[in-house]
C-alpha cells in the first residue's frame, strides 16, 4: 500500500461523502435546487476541515454537463476532468504562494474571456488572506461587476485579515472542525471497505491526533497502515504518535493518592526508557483528571465502555475533588513550562512533584475532611482597590484585578464588572488565576464572575492614572510659574508643550 492512498481515494467528490459539514451542504444544494447562485463563496475554517475540496465539489456542480445540480454525476467529462484537476475552466490559486499583484491582474485578464469548456469559469483562491492589497483591489474590480460566466470560490483559515470590501460580496459559509466522533466513525468505515484489519481502540487515537481535520486522520492511517504492515494495531500506533499508554497515568495518580513520591518518579523513569513524549504524557493526564472529576461530579457522562473505568472510578473516591482540580491546573501549566525545562524528563517530574505538594494532607485519604483546625482565614472589608494591591498576581491576571470595579460579594463570590474594551483580560485562564490568588488570600475556595459593564472609575487603574494626572497637573504649573521659563517663552515667542512635561518619579 503506498502513502497516502487512503487521503487521496477516500477524499470526498460529491456532497453526499462530505463528513461532518450538513449545515454547510444543506445551504449549497438549496441553493443549487433553485439556481440561486452567487457570484462569490467564502468558505472559512482551519486547515484540513476540507474547504478546497468543498469548493471542487461546488465547480463540479456548476459545470456538470448534466446542468447545474447539487448531484453532479461524476462522469461527464467536466466532472472527470474536474476530478483530475485538468479542468480548464477551474483555475486554482493558491494566495500563500501568489501574493502578487500580477497574478490578480492576469486573473482579471482572464476573467474577461467565455469559459473553454464549461457553463462557468471557476476561480478557486485558496488562503484568499494572503494576497497583498493591491492584489485585492485588482481582484474587487471584478467582483463588483462580475461577468455572469465567472464564479469565485474563496477558502480561508483567517477571515478577519480579508477586507471587508471584499467580505461584504460574498456569500459566506464556516466549516467546523470534525469531531473526533465523525473522525473514528469514517476511518471505521474506510476500513471496513479497504478490508484493513484493525484494533477499535486504535481510531479514536487517529481521531485525537488529527485535531479536527480528516485529511489529516486519512493521512495518519495510511502511515499507521504502512507502520503495521497492512494492520491497524493500537499498541504500534502509540509509538509512531508519541501517544502514552494510559495505564502509565493511572498508576501515576494511584501513587499520589497514596502519595508515594517515589513511585511516582520511577514510573516517571520507565517512560522515558520508554522514550514516550512527556508533552502528550501532561495532555493525556489532564484528559485523565478530566475523566475523574466526570467521575466525580456527573457519573452518567463518564463513557460506558471506557477501557479502565474502574480504575478511574475508584480515583475518583480517592482523591478529593479540589485535589483534582488543581492537578489539572498544574499538568497544563506544566505542559507550559515543559519547553523551560532543563529537559522533558525534569519539567514532567517536578510537574509530578509540584502535584504531591500541593496535596492537602488529610484528603487524599478517602476519609473526607469535614473540619479544618486552620489559622483565621483573612476576612474581606470590601475595600476591592486595597485587596487588588495585596494580591501576589502577574500578568493579565493583575490586569484583569487592576481594571476590574467590585460589583458585589458575598458567600465567597466576587462579581466584578470590566469596561468591554477590556474584553481581552476578561478570557478563563486570566480569571482562574485572579480566582486562584484570591483563593489562596483567604484560605478558602471563591468563585469569580466578571460581567461588562461600565466602571465608575473606582478601578486600581482609573485610580493610578487619576494620581497621574494630578501629579503632571502639578508639574506643568511648576513649569509655567518658573521664572526661567518664561524668559525662555518671551526670548523665543514659543510655547510649553504640556505633553512633554513629565512628572518627578517618586
Ligand atoms: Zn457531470
Amino acid at each position: 500500500m503506498s502513502y497516502q492512498v487512503l487521503a487521496r481515494k477516500w477524499r470526498p467528490r460529491s456532497f453526499a461523502n462530505l463528513v461532518g459539514q450538513e449545515h454547510v451542504v444543506k445551504a449549497l444544494r438549496h441553493a443549487l435546487e433553485k439556481q440561486r447562485l452567487h457570484h462569490a463563496y467564502l468558505f472559512t475554517g482551519t486547515r484540513g476541515v476540507g474547504k478546497t475540496t468543498l469548493a471542487r465539489i461546488l465547480a463540479k456542480c456548476l459545470n456538470c454537463e448534466t446542468g447545474i445540480t447539487p448531484e453532479p454525476c461524476g462522469k461527464c467529462g467536466a466532472c472527470v476532468e474536474i476530478d483530475g484537476g485538468r479542468f480548464p475552466d477551474l483555475i486554482e490559486i493558491d494566495a500563500a504562494t501568489n501574493t502578487g499583484v500580477d497574478e490578480m491582474r492576469a486573473l482579471q485578464d482572464n476573467a474577461a474571456y467565455v469559459p473553454v469548456r464549461g457553463r462557468f469559469k471557476v476561480f478557486v483562491i485558496d488562503e484568499v488572506h494572503m494576497l497583498s492589497k493591491p492584489a485585492f483591489n485588482s481582484m474587487l474590480k471584478t467582483l463588483e461587476e462580475p461577468p455572469a460566466h465567472i464564479k469565485f470560490i474563496l477558502a480561508t483559515t483567517d477571515p478577519q485579515k480579508i477586507p471587508v470590501t471584499v467580505l461584504s460580496r460574498c456569500l459566506q459559509f464556516n466549516l467546523k472542525q470534525m469531531p473526533r466522533a465523525a473522525i473514528a466513525a469514517h476511518l471505521e468505515k474506510v476500513l471496513a471497505e479497504e478490508k484493513v484489519a484493525f484494533e477499535k481502540e486504535a481510531l479514536p487515537l487517529i481521531a485525537r491526533a488529527a485535531a479536527g481535520s480528516m485529511r489529516d486522520a486519512l493521512s495518519l492511517l495510511d502511515q499507521a497502515i504502512a507502520h503495521g504492515a497492512g494492520k491497524l494495531a493500537a499498541a504500534g500506533l502509540r509509538e509512531m504518535l508519541g501517544a502514552v499508554d494510559e495505564t502509565y497515568l493511572l498508576r501515576l495518580l494511584e501513587a499520589l493518592a497514596s502519595g508515594d513520591g517515589s513511585a511516582m518518579a520511577a514510573i516517571a523513569d520507565e517512560m522515558q526508557a520508554r522514550t514516550l513524549s512527556f508533552d502528550v504524557a501532561l495532555q493525556d493526564l489532564a484528559s485523565l483528571l478530566l475523566r475523574v472529576t466526570l467521575a466525580q461530579t456527573v457519573p452518567g457522562a463518564l463513557e460506558e465502555d471506557l477501557p479502565e473505568r474502574e480504575r478511574v472510578v475508584a480515583l475518583a473516591k480517592a482523591i478529593d475533588p479540589e485535589t483534582v482540580q488543581l492537578c489539572y491546573q498544574i499538568a497544563l501549566q506544566g505542559r507550559d513550562d515543559l519547553s523551560l525545562a532543563p529537559d522533558e524528563h525534569a519539567g514532567f517530574l517536578m510537574t509530578l512533584l509540584r502535584m504531591l505538594a500541593f496535596r492537602p494532607d488529610e484528603s487524599m485519604t478517602s476519609e473526607r475532611k469535614e473540619e479544618q483546625p486552620k489559622a483565621k482565614p483573612a476576612e474581606f472589608d470590601g475595600d476591592w482597590v486595597a485587596l487588588v494591591q495585596k494580591l501576589p498576581l502577574a500578568g493579565g491576571a493583575k490586569e484583569l484585578g487592576r481594571n476590574s470595579e467590585l460589583k458585589s460579594h458575598g458567600n465567597g463570590v466576587f462579581e466584578l464588572v470590566v469596561q468591554k474594551n477590556m474584553a481581552h483580560l476578561a478570557g478563563e485562564s486570566f480569571r482562574e488565576k485572579l480566582q486562584a490568588g484570591l483563593a489562596a488570600h483567604f484560605g478558602r475556595t471563591v468563585k469569580v464572575q466578571v460581567a461588562f459593564g461600565e466602571t465608575r472609575g473606582g478601578t486600581v487603574a482609573a485610580l493610578d492614572n487619576a494620581e497621574k494626572g494630578a501629579r503632571h497637573a502639578e508639574a506643568v504649573r511648576a513649569v509655567q510659574g518658573d521664572n526661567f521659563v518664561q524668559e525662555l517663552v518671551n526670548l523665543f515667542d514659543g510655547r510649553v508643550v504640556d505633553s512633554t512635561i513629565r512628572e518627578k518619579q517618586r
